[in-house]
């Protein structure tokens, strides 16, 4: 086996729900591109939003290992979600996983954070999306992302995030035949094919988004042209 411990973490999943849930669709398709996500305990953002999952769960993960109680919130307005996600959004103000305040002050009450240092922090991110600046965290400009601020009309959208696990990035070790290689003696196991999540090492530490099916399919050919 390659990597056996290394489990891919999806950064924008929520503790406020089980499994996968609706709260990756509103925070990747919406509040992540749009809005920010603060440290409760000092409502400062901590990470670009729209950097690479690994990058993003690690710094969810440094938060929550000093305080285990303090999931890092995201925030944003309406204009943060896609038509296409519209449905999503009563889904997720129903389950609960989304809560939806009608200013600052209210969210930041519910969630303890610090109002004026939030309030900051959103003034700080639309002044340099407006100016189309560089960011703190290196986030792409909202024009690049064809994102708008943070409408400050508000209502405020606000979901809870703790990483969840994604992807086995470990597994079977096999060679460019899709042949299982053995551990004990470092040669292909005979008659033994693996394709797919059970194999290991093929995406290194951090897998792409979508290219997972793309092993499964480009290896499972393989294999089978093998045999
Ligand atoms: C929420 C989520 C979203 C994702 N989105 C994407 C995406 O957009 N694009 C992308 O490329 N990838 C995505 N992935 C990853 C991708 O879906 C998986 O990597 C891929 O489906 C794995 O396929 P697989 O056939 O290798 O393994 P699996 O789909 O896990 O299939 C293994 C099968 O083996 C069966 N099995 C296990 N043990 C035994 C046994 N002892 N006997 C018989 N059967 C057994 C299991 O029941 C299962 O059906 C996503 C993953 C998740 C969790």
């Amino acid at each position: 086996p390659v990597h056996i411990d290394w489990i891919q973490q999806g950064p924008w999943a929520s503790p406020d729900e089980r499994g996968f849930g609706v709260a990756p669709l509103l925070t990747q398709q919406g509040l992540f591109v749009h809005g920010i996500a603060v440290d409760v305990r000092n409502g400062k953002r901590f990470m670009n939003e729209m950097a690479d999952r690994k990058t993003r769960a690690d710094a969810e993960y440094v938060i929550l290992r000093e305080a285990p109680k303090a999931y890092p919130v995201v925030i944003g307005t309406y204009n943060t979600f896609g038509p296409q996600i519209y449905p999503q959004v009563d889904k997720g103000l129903a389950t609960g996983v989304m809560k939806k305040f009608d200013t600052l002050d209210a969210l930041a009450a519910n969630y303890k954070i610090p109002t004026d240092a939030l309030k900051e922090s959103v003034k700080k991110y639309n002044e340099t999306a407006l100016a189309g600046k560089e960011d703190e965290f290196k986030k792409q400009t909202l024009k690049d992302l064809k994102a708008t601020p943070i409408d400050m009309k508000g209502p405020f959208y606000a979901i809870r995030l703790m990483p969840k696990p994604h992807h086995t990035m470990g597994g079977l070790k096999i060679d460019t035949s899709a042949r299982v290689i053995s551990a004990n003696t470092n040669k292909p196991i005979p008659g033994l094919f693996a394709a797919g999540e059970v194999t290991g090492g093929t995406h290194g530490a951090s897998r792409l988004g979508t290219v997972a099916v793309t092993d499964c399919l480009t290896f499972g050919l393989i294999a089978g042209e093998t045999i």
